[in-house]
């Protein structure tokens, strides 16, 4: 595949925490390209360093050594985020949280009245749009969070423990409206999870055990 294509690239990419005696390495060099259309699960249990790596891949950290480079990336518009939870904004309702990026982009209530509504359309949750986060459930706050990166629109979509604190039903949903969303905008997906049967749905695993993400042929 040409480089072009890759969206953001780990190389030798690390990240500790603390220094000296308690410093805790989250990250060991990662090696790492994302490329369009990748549909990538990164897997490990609790305190693998999950949430370390894919904060590399959003920005959110700059690596204590080594480098993440943005190429295919034009800005932090095209980067769409999906936490484990608690991600909408209390005080607005679905409608407001989904139309967030667009209005922080600059979009006035016309613009992003149609983008919005589609959106909570394709994850099934139009019904909601005028609840607060308060008045929905975790299932169906974690699909307007996939409403809103829809309706972003980015090129890469970074999802943290989407369906971590779903039951297995309901969170296959929520995976079931990132692949959609993913599909939809022509997205990378990278979704870490410590749950195989979520992994086992996207097309490129890749495993991290305390720190170390894995070679992609190493058997996990
Ligand atoms: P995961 O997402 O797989 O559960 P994390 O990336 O959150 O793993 O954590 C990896 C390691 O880094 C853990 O040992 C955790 O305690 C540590 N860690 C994560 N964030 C911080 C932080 N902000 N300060 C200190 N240690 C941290
Ligand atoms: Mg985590």
């Amino acid at each position: 595949m040409p480089s072009g294509d890759v969206l953001v690239a780990c190389q030798d990419a690390a990240l500790t925490f603390g220094r000296g005696p308690t410093a805790v390495v989250a990250v060991h060099g990662a090696n790492l390209s994302v490329r369009a259309g990748d549909l990538l699960a990164i897997v490990g249990p609790s305190g693998s360093g999950k949430s370390s790596l894919l904060h590399l891949l959003a920005g959110l950290e700059r690596p204590t050594s080594g480098t993440v480079t943005w190429p295919g990336i034009g800005g932090p518009d095209d980067i769409g985020l999906v936490f484990q939870a608690d991600s909408l904004i209390p005080a607005l309702d679905v409608a407001e949280n989904t139309a967030l990026p667009l209005v922080l982009a600059g979009r006035t209530d016309t613009e992003t009245h149609r983008p919005v509504t589609e959106a909570l359309g394709v994850v099934d949750v139009a019904d909601l749009a005028d609840r607060l986060p308060e008045e929905i459930s975790g299932g169906q706050a974690q699909r307007v969070a996939v409403a809103r990166v829809l309706a972003q629109a980015p090129r890469l979509i970074l999802a943290d423990e989407p369906t971590g604190r779903l039951d297995h039903a309901t969170g296959a949903r929520v995976l079931d409206a990132l692949l959609t969303a993913a599909d939809r905008t022509g997205a990378a997906l990278v979704v870490t999870t410590h749950d195989p049967a979520i992994a086992a749905r996207l097309t490129i695993r890749r495993t991290v055990r305390e720190g170390r993400l894995l070679a992609a042929e190493d058997p996990s």
